[in-house]
């Protein structure tokens, strides 16, 4: 067999054919360079945006990088074409091997992009013996791709999630919109200011936002206002971990001043009441024999401390109550022992909570919650940390979107 024609059998490539194969560079340093030939087509295309014209601006010779040919890595070289489009200026024609403005094929960037996935960048970069920054710029071609231009990610969202996630130390935040019913992070910008999020709601368009039904989040009063503007035919929805977290905070603070207290009057019950902060967290009927013991010493002992842990534990409880008329009930009950317990801390979250009754009864009568961001929030850390000496943010958002976006990569094997 020819090398040409092994090579054309092995490269895979449609519409070219195999001028020569040569290996170039210094031992050790070799590369196999494959000069490749295309039929010439009058026609070429703008990538971008599908204009066709038969003037060709210019030609120059490009070099690709493709798959590494058994522990050599390897160039196809081969004439592009340039055409003067329009709207886009003087663009490259289109290949059918390469994403527009990459210097390397399809096939060698679906690999690094799958393997980036779950792989340190340290090892990403060493295997395929390529830059960092330059997979970052792969991802965000393959991201792109897959969103077609970014609509699709936004189209037809109806329940849709809001949080924060600190993505690095030093306060830096990336503000991150979940679709309820693909599990997807749809769109996520950093900063978490009210000007973030009405960008969102700027590129999900006047249709976009009349289409919502309900959004979760947590008791952020900014949020609250935006959504309302731009939506407001969408049911608000109070993440109950947020509202339980409230109350569970009141619950600390009560255990922080009787601490303080005892440590004067009683050194020793002061050390058991700082024992009790897991039990505390607990929930009544998980808790176990010893637990409840505890507990039951803690009635009689702390009754604020015990009577704090008691309206948690009612608070909580209210999310499994099946009959959402029922729990609004109950609410309303809890919302009036609260702010009548003389228990300052729980005083206060009673008044945060009044505040945010229809939210918190929408959360219980749609069963949402933002639990799924949540859990994302450590799976964005992780990528963040990963992603560390991406030179652009465009470069980690493109990355989360790929993780949690749950954009599908085609291994070329
Ligand atoms: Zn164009």
């Amino acid at each position: 067999m020819r090398v040409t024609t092994l090579f054309k059998r092995l490269l895979r490539l449609d519409g070219v054919r195999v001028v020569a194969v040569e290996l170039e560079g210094e031992p050790g340093q070799e590369r196999v360079v494959v000069d490749l030939a295309r039929p010439q087509r009058r026609l070429l295309r703008c990538p971008r945006c599908g204009f066709g014209t038969r003037a060709c601006y210019d030609r120059s010779l490009r070099t690709l990088r493709h798959l590494d040919i058994l522990r050599t890595p390897c160039l196809l070289r081969l004439e592009v074409r340039r055409l003067e489009c329009k709207r886009c200026g003087v663009v490259s024609e289109e290949l059918p091997f390469a994403r527009t403005g990459s210097r390397f094929t399809r096939a060698f960037e679906d690999t690094c992009v799958w393997l980036v996935r779950d792989a340190p960048k340290t090892v990403v970069s060493r295997l395929m013996r390529v830059d960092w920054a330059t997979v970052g710029r792969m991802i965000e071609r393959v991201v792109a791709e897959a969103s077609g231009g970014g609509e699709q990610w936004l189209s037809g969202l109806r329940r849709i999630g809001i949080d924060e996630v600190s993505y690095r130390k030093g306060r830096r935040y990336l503000l991150c919109v979940v679709c309820h019913d693909s599990g997807r992070i749809v769109w996520a910008a950093p900063g978490k200011s009210r000007a973030v999020l009405n960008s969102f709601f700027d590129e999900l368009g006047e249709e976009g936002c009349a289409r919502l039904e309900a959004v979760s989040c947590d008791l952020h009063g900014a949020w609250g206002e935006v959504i309302r503007a731009r939506a407001p035919q969408a049911s608000i929805c109070a993440d109950p971990f947020h509202v339980v977290k409230l109350a569970g905070d009141a619950l600390d603070a009560l255990r922080r001043q009787d601490w303080q207290r005892l440590r004067k009057e009683d050194p020793r019950r002061a050390v058991w009441l700082k024992g009790t902060r897991f039990v505390l967290r607990q929930r009544a009927e998980s808790l176990s024999p010893g637990q409840r013991t505890l507990i039951e010493e803690l009635a009689e002992t702390n009754a604020r401390v015990y009577r704090g842990w008691l309206l948690v534990d009612q608070l909580r409880a209210l999310y499994t109550v099946e009959d959402p008329d029922q729990a609004a009930l109950l609410l309303d009950q809890w919302l009036h022992a609260a702010s009548t317990s003389l228990l300052v801390p729980f005083i206060k979250v009673a008044r945060t909570l009044t505040e945010h009754r229809d939210a918190i009864v929408n959360a219980i009568r749609l069963g949402l919650s933002n639990a799924r961001l949540e859990a994302m929030n450590s799976t964005v850390r992780l990528i963040s940390h990963r992603s560390r000496g991406f030179r652009r943010l465009e470069s980690l958002l493109a990355m989360i979107r790929l993780v949690c976006g749950k954009v599908p990569v085609a291994l070329p094997t």
